[in-house]
């Protein structure tokens, strides 16, 4: 076994080492931008790419669409690791630690990693996905595999990753939030390419997250939202935004660089919006709600804080059934082949998750 491990490192070392010094993408630079990424990465001119704009008015309202369960969102200490890949700052999970299911999602996807998304400051937008037309400062996405895929090949599938994507907006006058602070804290250790640190942070995910409403959110089928591409992701893109205040995160916009040596500063690291192309974007049973008065909370099959004030719902039946106005159908699994590989990857993490996850 361990041979085995050693070959497909060695093999996932040379990949990578290949695909640097030939495929590199970037971000503001025009000879790697987005504009290019088609050139070396040819899934990037699919037609099921991320983000997109989410325009309220078109979305179809879907009952199926409720809930989801988080298992070990509410448990602290399970983010291991906080990563500058060149491309964006990641945290990451505990193998197998947290998962999520129900949702809409067919499955069980469990959490490998977080990372952001900004722009040149913290009054210029840098969000992935846009709401009518809007915006926010930054992104933030929760990458999850699905369970019984190996990591490095939930790329290949149509339903292989379920991202969680939360908007977050950046105010001058909100108190600073504790736990935001201590992400954005290391960033000063990891200002190179390359750089990880373990992450110091004592918080769970639900820490960061249970200000949103996570009931309310829209769903549609898209892409990873850097090279390759791959057309593998289930997105969910929630309604309401994260508040911060804007010096909790200067870090981003000073503290990581693409290129140290050449002062060249990590910055406005998202990729426009793609064509639609027809797909269905897909509302929540939450956001088709008439009584404003009732909220549908999430469930959470562990024991949290939050059980205390919000009532479990009841699980929706997967798949759902087709008796509303619209159907939402989950993708069925499909198998895609000649996946190119990984382009930026640093060779100082765990190979296999390096060649999925520092794609992101
Ligand atoms: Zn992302």
């Amino acid at each position: 076994m361990e041979t085995i491990k050693v070959i497909t490192g060695i093999v996932s070392l040379i990949t990578l080492t290949h695909s640097l010094s030939h495929h590199e993408f970037c971000y503001q630079d025009p000879s790697c931008g987005p504009g290019m990424w088609v050139t070396y990465f040819p899934k990037c001119n699919g037609t099921h790419q991320s983000p997109i704009d989410i325009d309220t008015n078109s979305v179809q309202h879907n009952q199926s669409l409720r809930a989801f369960n988080f298992y070990n969102y509410n448990v602290t200490g399970t983010i291991t690791d906080i990563t500058n890949n060149g491309h964006t700052v990641g945290l990451y999970f505990e193998d197998g630690s947290v998962k999520i299911s129900a949702g809409g999602l067919n499955g069980h996807y469990f959490a490998k990693q977080l990372h952001f998304h900004w722009g040149n400051n913290s009054h210029s937008p840098g969000s992935e996905h846009t709401l009518n037309g809007k915006q926010y400062s930054i992104s933030m996405h929760i990458v999850h595999t699905k369970d019984g895929y190996p990591t490095a090949e939930a790329k290949n599938h149509s339903d292989g990753i379920a991202v969680l994507s939360f908007f977050i907006k950046l105010v001058d006058n909100k108190s600073e939030d504790a736990h935001w602070k201590s992400i954005f804290k290391p960033l000063k250790n990891i200002s190179e390419p390359g750089q990880s640190v373990p992450f110091p942070g004592r918080f769970s995910l639900m820490d960061l997250i249970s200000g949103v409403d996570l009931t309310k959110y829209y769903r549609y089928d898209g892409s990873l939202s850097s090279p390759g591409c791959d057309e593998a992701v289930v997105w969910t893109v929630f309604r309401e935004h994260i508040v911060l205040n804007a010096s909790v995160v200067e870090g981003l916009y000073h503290d990581i660089y693409v290129n140290k040596t050449d002062g060249k500063k990590l910055l406005n690291n998202f990729r426009p919006t793609m064509a639609r192309n027809g797909r269905a974007v897909w509302a929540s049973a939450a956001l088709n709600s008439t009584s404003n008065g009732t909220r549908v909370t999430t469930s959470e099959p562990d024991t949290s804080t939050r059980k205390a004030t919000q009532p479990k719902t009841t699980a929706t039946p997967y798949p759902p059934k087709p008796n509303t106005t619209s159907t939402y159908t989950p993708r069925t699994t499909t198998v895609r082949s000649g996946s190119s590989g990984l382009p930026l990857a640093r060779l100082s993490l765990l190979l296999p998750l390096a060649l999925f996850l520092l794609a992101r």
